[in-house]
């Protein structure tokens, strides 16, 4: 039996909007319909603001052509910055763990964002991610130190293990978060204080 929502009795704008909400992550047929009923009886100023808003974020938002951060120019605000040192990358899995290394006040560095971590059970490996991306930076600009800041989590760790072997060679620092960043969790939820602990104590890895 299936779980999906059947579409036959809805008018075409309905069930395409719950079509269309239904492919998001973590938004299943039920969630996708609450959510079109809620905005069909919301005003139409509210869904123009939504519009607008997913109209903008494909317009003005870039990733950036360096580091795959978000960016509204081809670089960076780190890329771009002449106040960052530009000899250490920190190296996370999603955009919104750049703001979490931020908001510790303690990084002065510029990053590197995977845009994922190798899970081969998930189909995620290697080329799946920017890890090569990372291994030219490194190849090609005057990096010193790679502090690797990968999810305390099994995929994020194994991610690093593959990074710290490739990257070795190249005769950089590796470097990897301390312990006490709670396991299994993700960088983005982690409160400032454990994080900016973690990042100071970082070690060789
Ligand atoms: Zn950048």
């Amino acid at each position: 039996m299936s779980h999906s929502i059947d579409n036959q009795f809805l008018v075409e704008p309905v069930a395409r909007m719950i079509e269309e909400l239904s492919r998001l992550p973590g938004i299943g047929p039920k969630t996708a319909a609450r959510l079109t009923f809620f905005l069909l009886r919301g005003s139409e100023e509210q869904s123009r603001r939504l519009a607008d808003a997913l109209t903008a974020l494909k317009a003005n938002v870039q990733f950036c052509s360096r580091c795959y951060n978000i960016a509204t120019a081809e670089l960076c605000a780190f890329c771009a910055s002449t106040t960052r040192d530009q000899s250490q990358i920190c190296v996370v899995e999603e955009p919104l763990d750049v703001l979490a290394i931020e908001r510790t006040g303690l990084y002065r560095g510029i990053y590197h964002v995977l845009h994922g971590r190798i899970a081969p059970l998930e189909g995620m490996n290697r080329e799946d991610i920017r890890f090569d991306e990372l291994i030219n930076r490194v190849r090609t600009e005057p990096i010193k130190e790679v502090i690797l800041a990968t999810n305390p989590n099994l995929e994020g760790q194994a991610t690093a293990f593959h990074l710290q072997r490739a990257l070795v060679p190249l005769g950089v620092l590796v470097t990897r978060l301390a312990r006490g960043l709670p396991t299994g969790g993700d960088l983005e939820w982690a409160d400032p204080d454990t994080l900016g602990s973690a990042l100071e104590g970082r070690h060789e890895f």
